[in-house]
């Protein structure tokens, strides 16, 4: 006879799936069905962090995903909060980030016969056409065959999000507990090294050695891939200059001689041979054409993807690299050897000498106290802070305050960028900081335009609960772009993009206790910003910019059809 302490329920299994696969973390929003889960999940010792919306617990899973290379799980309720979650799956499947949303649903019997259960929802169907893959568990006895294919959903190839839906009824379901112990999955290498062929290799090496004006394009699979001292040697060993997208960003210090973010336009437009190390070809690079890109006839690719079907997405790439970027990187190192010649110098001398004004431009501007602050002004602050504390995590959104801090703010180690990358999410904000600070313990500062903030602003209070070493900077200049737009009617509302004049963020943070600080000036900034970080309190400063200060959708204002239309 069975008795009840030798039985094991679907809550249990699936928080011992888990744990056996070395997952401590949880990230979600409690209530019908999976409340009981996040007790059970806490009382058995995995870290629960609970949100106040979904869609940043999604967002700090997904955050985590890219930091550990463990698959960030989100934990939701039925319907609404599945719904509210699937932002995050969508954003990070997008961004090749690894996590897996769970999602309490209700019965399979109801909602198939659509006979109207408490949210009722076809989450599966829905979820689908959104990740990389989708799954649903009926029996207890598949809870560990179910995570085990969301690992690897979610690990291997090209990292990404993964749906799993466990409705109701399985929590409770039991089975003898020795048969359910029998039943989970330890995974076994999850993100499998891709080694890349060797007729590729040479192929890739070909090119760069006949290269007279070398680029190579550092992405954030680069980041993710986690082989920073492999990928500094292949930039040191043969003298190419490199540019960063912004989640790339310190992987080698942006300090670094051969970075040419300061000449970034003259790189693009000038490089006859460019090497894609986990960067995508989308329009954040102008899709590989145009303008940006100079004459096409003088330039090749060689790209370094883990997914083939990346190459050739925009462009002709002459030299595809298909494997996992350490293998990758490793196979090019041994093949480039010690008598390599480095880069030509007249292409590193002609770099330099545009870095060198474009970067004493910057320092002039920098050096400028206007009153109101502007970008510049509190930015050249960020960014001292920034250098006096490398390791600090950084998370950026926004339209001006993203442009202006991705090239004033310089970062130092890898992985320390987090942003709105490759969809240019606005909302990401304070569910990556929650990740950054849970996952890395170490201090966060998250630089915020007031629009952005706001999408995820009452989080500061799952900040405060949790005591996270989060300082969050509101760039507050009132309203989306900036805060002088007019109503086109002369009537009595504001303009669509302006907020109430002079409002107080920092009092959001004091009503939970965290610490609240008003800056007008980039001293008092920088004094609230060292202050945060030294003794690791919650603190939300309020910055109060030049309402006049800002442009239209920031860098992008061409995606604006009326903009686009007009210069036509
Ligand atoms: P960015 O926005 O920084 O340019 P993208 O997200 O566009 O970067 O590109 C990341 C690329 O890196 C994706 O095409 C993805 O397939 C690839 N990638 C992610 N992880 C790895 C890995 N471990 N090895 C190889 N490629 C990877």
């Amino acid at each position: 006879m069975t008795t009840e302490s030798q039985t094991i329920d679907g809550f249990h299994l699936l928080i011992d799936a888990l744990k056996l696969n070395n997952i401590d973390t949880l990230f979600g929003l409690p209530g019908i069905p999976i409340t009981d889960l996040t007790r059970m999940a806490q009382a058995e010792g995995m870290r629960v962090i609970s949100f106040r919306h979904e869609q940043h617990a999604g967002n700090a899973a997904a955050a985590a995903g890219y930091l550990t290379q463990k698959p960030g799980i989100c934990l939701t309720v039925s319907a609404p909060g599945f719904l509210n979650g699937l932002t995050a799956l969508a954003n990070a499947t997008v961004n090749c980030f690894p996590m897996i949303l769970i999602s309490g649903s209700s019965e399979r019997e109801i909602v198939d016969l659509q006979q109207g259960d408490y949210e009722e929802m076809d989450q599966l169907a829905i979820a689908k056409p959104l990740c990389k893959a989708a799954y649903r568990v009926l029996h207890a006895e598949d809870i560990g065959v179910g995570i085990a294919r969301c690992i690897r959903a979610a690990l291997s190839g090209r990292p990404g999000g993964v749906y799993l839906d466990l409705p109701a009824k399985l929590f409770a379901q039991t089975m003898d507990a020795a048969a359910g112990k029998a039943s989970l999955i330890k995974v076994v290498d999850p993100a499998p090294r891709q080694i890349p062929a060797s007729d590729s290799v040479d192929r890739a090496l070909a090119l760069l050695k006949g290269a007279r004006r070398p680029l190579i394009l550092l992405g954030k699979g680069a980041a993710y891939a986690q082989a920073d001292a492999d990928i500094r040697a292949l930039v040191e060993k043969t003298g190419i200059p490199y540019l960063p997208m912004s989640m790339a960003k310190g992987l080698l210090p942006d300090t670094h001689p051969l970075s040419a973010s300061a000449a970034r336009s003259y790189v693009l437009a000038q490089a006859d041979v460019v090497m894609l190390i986990g960067a995508r070809l989308n329009w954040l690079l102008s899709h590989g054409k145009g303008k940006t890109w100079g004459a096409p006839a003088a330039k090749q690719f060689i790209q370094i993807d883990i997914a083939p079907t990346e190459i050739d997405s925009n462009v002709a790439i002459a030299a595809p690299l298909i494997g996992d970027i350490g293998s990758c990187v490793a196979a090019l190192l041994t093949g480039i050897g010690p008598n390599w010649a480095k880069a030509p110098a007249d292409w590193i001398g002609a770099i330099t000498e545009r870095k060198d004004k474009n970067l004493s431009k910057m320092a002039e501007t920098l050096a400028k106290n206007p009153s109101p602050m502007n970008f510049h002004s509190a930015l050249g602050a960020i960014r001292e802070v920034v250098k006096a504390n490398p390791s600090a995590m950084l998370v950026n959104e926004g339209a001006n305050t993203l442009d202006f801090t991705r090239s004033i703010v310089d970062m130092y180690e890898p992985r320390k960028r987090l942003d709105v990358g490759t969809w240019g999410i606005m909302g990401i904000g304070m569910g990556y900081a929650v990740a950054a600070a849970v996952v890395t313990g170490k201090p966060v500062i998250a630089i915020e335009g007031d629009s952005a903030f706001g999408f995820s602003g009452m989080e500061v209070e799952t900040i405060c609960r949790y005591n996270l070493p989060v300082c969050v900077v509101v760039f507050n200049n009132n309203g989306v772009y900036r805060g002088t737009d007019v109503n086109g009617s002369g009537g009595a509302d504001v303009a669509p993009t302006v907020f109430v004049k002079g409002a107080r963020y920092d009092k959001m943070m004091e009503a939970f206790g965290g610490v609240g600080v008003h800056a007008t000036t980039p001293a008092e900034l920088s004094v609230a910003l060292n202050e945060a970080l030294r003794s690791g309190k919650p603190t939300l400063i309020n910055a109060v910019i030049d309402e006049t200060a800002g442009t239209e959708s920031g860098r992008i204002t061409m995606l604006n059809p009326q903009t686009a239309a007009n210069k036509k």
